[in-house]
């Protein structure tokens, strides 16, 4: 058998190798395609990319106990969601490889004024640094009144961009947030 390139992918992997070794394998795929989920326990959730919102389901191996560690072990298309219907993009499939990075960050890091690099801080430090920065540019760019003396109340100096991950329930406490301190720099994605 010389399967071309297209009967290949038409076929699978499996059928070709069956086919040419003379046996069938497809219970054998069958079986470890269930094993993977069989045991996990099923979060519905949103990809986080960008503003599609095409729903997935998590799937993390562990019984909650209190010294167990879950672990995300697949990740697929929510086959119910009414966006995607269990369809994902490369991007959105490759979800569980974002979830279990060694390389993703899981705490704040700053680089400071003229430095060459990235360095950690706690969340308290974060916050810390946030709000007095914030106050200083505020206080430093704040304008009461416009060139014709209309009064205006605005920051000028301050811009915020949200990402596709935000809730409304978030972007709604956003929104009260800058506009009370008079930003008018304000973007979300397009689902808000
Ligand atoms: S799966 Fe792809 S298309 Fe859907 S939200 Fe994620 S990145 Fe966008």
């Amino acid at each position: 058998m010389n399967p071309t390139r297209r009967a290949f992918f038409k076929i699978g992997a499996g059928g070709v190798i069956s086919s040419i070794l003379g046996f069938d394998l497809k219970p054998a795929y069958a079986q470890s395609a269930g094993l993977k989920i069989s045991r996990t326990t099923e979060t519905r959730s949103t990809c986080p990319y960008w503003s599609v919102s095409c729903g997935v389901i998590i799937h993390t191996l562990g019984d909650k106990a209190k010294n167990v560690t879950p672990q995300v072990v697949h990740v697929e298309g929510d086959p119910d969601h009414p966006i995607n219907r269990g369809t994902l993009c490369p991007k959105g499939s490759s979800l569980h490889q974002d979830i279990l990075n060694e390389r993703r960050l899981t705490k704040p890091q700053v680089r400071r004024p003229g430095s060459d690099h990235w360095e950690d801080i706690s969340w308290d430090q974060a916050i810390d640094e946030i709000g007095r920065l914030v106050k200083k540019t505020r206080d430093d760019t704040f304008v009461e009144k416009d060139a014709q003396g209309r009064t205006v109340n605005r920051c000028e100096g301050i811009a915020w961009n949200g990402g596709c991950t935000d809730t409304n329930e978030f972007n709604y406490l956003v929104v009260k947030t800058m506009r009370s301190l008079g930003v008018c720099y304000l973007e979300n994605q397009a689902r808000v």
